[in-house]
C-alpha cells in the first residue's frame, strides 16, 4: 500500500532527514491522493508494463506507479533523495532509482535492457524548468515508449495541444503533434504540491503515433520552416522566412510556393496545419 501522498506523510519524511527543497531543481512535490490517482489511470498501466519515472522526489508517484506496473526505474538527478528512497520505497521489490540527470541517461539501452526493446510508458510530475527538453528527447530520439503521461504547467499543456489560429499555436504545438496525440486529463491547482507551485498545472498524455499522421522529404528541415515562421510573430510568414538565419530562401521562392497552395501572400505562421507546413518544407527544398 502506498503510504505517501498526503501533507501529514509528505512532513515527515521531509522532517527525518532534514530535507531542504531546491529551487534550481524544480521540487515541488506531490500530497494529494486524488491527483496521483489520477495521473496513474490517464497513463493506463498494467501489471505488463515497464515504467520510467523521472523525478522520483521523495517516492510518492512511484509508490503508486510500483503498485500498479510490472516493473519501475525512477531517475532522479538529487542525490540528497537518494537515502530518502531507498527508505520510502523498501516495501518494494520492482523499483530500481539512479541517481543520474535524466537528460544525460542513455534511454534507448535503458529500455533494452530492462524492457528487451519493446515500448514503454513514461510518468512523471516533471520539473518545468526542463519540460520541453525532456519530452522533446523522449520524443526526437525514437525511444522505444508508447506514452508519457506527465504533469506540466499548465500553460505549456495548452500550447502542446493548441490547434491552428489561436494564440497558443506555435513551433511546440507543430513538434508535439508531429510525434504525438495529446490530451489533457486533468487541471491540477498549486495546493496540490509543496511548495506551493506559483503557476497552474495540467496532466497531459502523449500518446505516440504508431505511424506519422504527415508525409515530409526532411523531417529537420520542416522544423527549420516551423521555427523561422514563429520567430517573429507579428510578421508574416513570407518574412519570418526570409529574415530566418537557419535557412535561406528567396522571397520569390516563398510565394511562389504559397501560391501553389493557395494560401496568401499575407499569411501567418498560425494558420497554418501540419499537413501545409510539410508541404510547404517539401515546396522549399525541392
Ligand atoms: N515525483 C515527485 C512528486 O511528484 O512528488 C517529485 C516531482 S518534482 C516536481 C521534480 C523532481 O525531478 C525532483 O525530485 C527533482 O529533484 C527531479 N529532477 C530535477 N531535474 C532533474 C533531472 N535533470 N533529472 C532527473 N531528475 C530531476
Amino acid at each position: 500500500m502506498a503510504t505517501l501522498g498526503n501533507p501529514q506523510e509528505t512532513i515527515a519524511v521531509l522532517k527525518k532527514y532534514n530535507f531542504n527543497f531546491q529551487k534550481k531543481f524544480g521540487q515541488n512535490f506531490l500530497i494529494d491522493t486524488h491527483v496521483l490517482d489520477k495521473i496513474v489511470a490517464a497513463a493506463g498501466i498494467t501489471k505488463e508494463d515497464m515504467v520510467l519515472e523521472i523525478g522520483p522526489g521523495i517516492g510518492t508517484l512511484t509508490q503508486y506507479l510500483c503498485e500498479s506496473a510490472r516493473e519501475v526505474v525512477a531517475v532522479e538527478i538529487d542525490r540528497n533523495l537518494i537515502p530518502v528512497l531507498s527508505d520510502t520505497l523498501s516495501a518494494y521489490d520492482n523499483v530500481t532509482v539512479l541517481n543520474e540527470d535524466v537528460l544525460k541517461v542513455d534511454l534507448d539501452a535503458l529500455v533494452r535492457e530492462k524492457n528487451a526493446g519493446k515500448p514503454i510508458k513514461v510518468v512523471a510530475n516533471l520539473p518545468y524548468y526542463i519540460t520541453t527538453p525532456i519530452i522533446m528527447k523522449l520524443l526526437e530520439e525514437n525511444i522505444p515508449v508508447s506514452s508519457i503521461t506527465v504533469m506540466i504547467q499548465k500553460e505549456v499543456a495548452e500550447r502542446m495541444q493548441a490547434e491552428p489560429g489561436g494564440k497558443e499555436y506555435g513551433a511546440l504545438s507543430l513538434a508535439v503533434q508531429f510525434y504525438a496525440d495529446t490530451y489533457i486529463a486533468a487541471n491540477v491547482p498549486p495546493n496540490c504540491f509543496m511548495p506551493r507551485p506559483n503557476v497552474g498545472s495540467a496532466v497531459i498524455r502523449l500518446t505516440k503515433h504508431e505511424k506519422c499522421p504527415v508525409k515530409v522529404q526532411d523531417t529537420s528541415y520542416m522544423f527549420k520552416v516551423i521555427r523561422a515562421s514563429f520567430a517573429q510573430r507579428r510578421k508574416t510568414l513570407v518574412n519570418g522566412l526570409c529574415n530566418s538565419s537557419e535557412i535561406s530562401v528567396d522571397k520569390e521562392a516563398v510565394l511562389n510556393a504559397l501560391e501553389k497552395m493557395g494560401l496568401k501572400a499575407d499569411v501567418r505562421g498560425e494558420k497554418l496545419s501540419l499537413v501545409e507546413f510539410a508541404k510547404l518544407s517539401d515546396l522549399l527544398c525541392g
